[in-house]
């Protein structure tokens, strides 16, 4: 039987892991959910990828990704993995489909997916004012007062990006700094239609219909204020894609998988690579990175099957 690797998830560092496999003349299959791309499909533009001088649209980055992948002769399937059985040295995928597939070698690469704030009213006006995703949602607010929670890297960008919309952004934080880069936040300053509110918490959000204000508290000075607007934006954060493999690895309290030099899990043949893993820097550029390494010892590990 020749050399078959499986990779869950089509983000960068899925297709990497792939692109590698592929180029090691491994047949290599990469199950897919949703689209390929992860989270660069809602990314509107990528600054900092080396070779796109003047950035480049996250969905074309994704597509680009996608056909290195096929052009090398690599397939990928339409499938959520439900469950994942490591036991044996063949582990089993199982898909919600009800088909399974048996493989030696898998690479998670799952991504991560955005947190909720977990306020009253949030799931109440989710399409309703409540959003997730700027990139997706940011055309229904043209015009609009709109707010967006957080201080990462993703809050300051999906701030920006607002403002070809909205007339007024109000970017409200827990606290005094931001946490996205330098270069975010001067672009933030410099911005006449993003007013930070700081340090304050979304205590809940409101409305009849749709959302019409946020009640938020001072951090500091305990001060609670109604702040009125058409929309509101969350973005405090991801949480891992995980929730398959049901504590079958070894991960950190958040859920993230923790695996070595090599990209090695907890389980042998199973690696993971991308924003699924712990570590210090999750960009795609780090992924890509991550998924070359998962490829080049995942063949190693089938090397030694033999
Ligand atoms: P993040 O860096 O973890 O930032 C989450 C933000 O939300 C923090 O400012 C945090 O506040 C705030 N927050 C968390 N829970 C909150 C709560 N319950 N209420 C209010 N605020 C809350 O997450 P991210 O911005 O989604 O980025 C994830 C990773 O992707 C990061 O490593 C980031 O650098 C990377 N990324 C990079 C780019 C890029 O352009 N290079 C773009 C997007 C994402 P505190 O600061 O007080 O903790």
């Amino acid at each position: 039987m020749g050399k078959e690797i499986y990779i869950i998830g089509a983000g960068p560092a899925g297709i990497t892991a792939g692109i590698y496999a592929l180029r090691s003349k491994i047949k290599t299959t990469i199950i897919e959910k949703i689209s390929p791309g992860g989270n660069m499909l809602i990314t509107e533009i990528i600054e900092n990828y080396p070779g796109f001088p003047d950035g480049i649209n996250g969905i074309e980055l994704a597509e680009r990704m996608k056909k290195q992948f096929l052009n090398l002769g690599g397939e990928i399937i339409k499938g959520e993995v439900v469950d994942i059985d490591l036991k044996k040295e063949r582990k089993t995928i199982f898909l919600s489909d009800g088909k399974f597939i048996d493989t030696d070698v898998v690479i998670i690469a799952t991504g991560s997916s955005r947190k909720k704030l977990g306020v009253k009213g949030e799931d109440v006006f989710v399409g309703k004012g409540v959003s997730y995703c700027a990139v997706c949602d940011g055309f229904f607010f043209k015009d609009k007062t709109i707010a967006v929670i957080g201080g990462g890297d993703s809050a300051l960008k999906e701030a920006i990006y607002l403002t070809r919309f909205v007339n007024r952004c109000y970017l409200v934080h827990r606290r005094e700094q931001f946490r996205g880069s330098k270069y975010l936040q001067e672009l933030i300053e410099n911005n006449e239609k993003i007013s930070p509110i700081i340090p304050f918490v979304v205590e809940e959000i409101m409305g009849k219909e749709k959302v019409e204000y946020l009640l938020l508290r001072n951090t500091n000075t305990d001060e609670k204020i109604k702040l009125e607007v058409d929309g509101v934006f969350i973005s405090v954060g991801q949480k891992p894609n995980v929730e398959f493999l049901k504590g079958k690895l070894k991960s950190n309290p958040s859920g993230y998988l923790i695996v070595n030099e090599k990209m090695e899990t907890s389980i042998k043949g199973v690696f993971a690579c991308g924003d699924v893993i712990k570590k210090d820097l999750y960009q795609i550029i780090t992924a890509c990175g991550e998924g070359a390494i998962a490829a080049f010892f995942a063949e190693k590990y089938l090397d030694s099957l033999d």
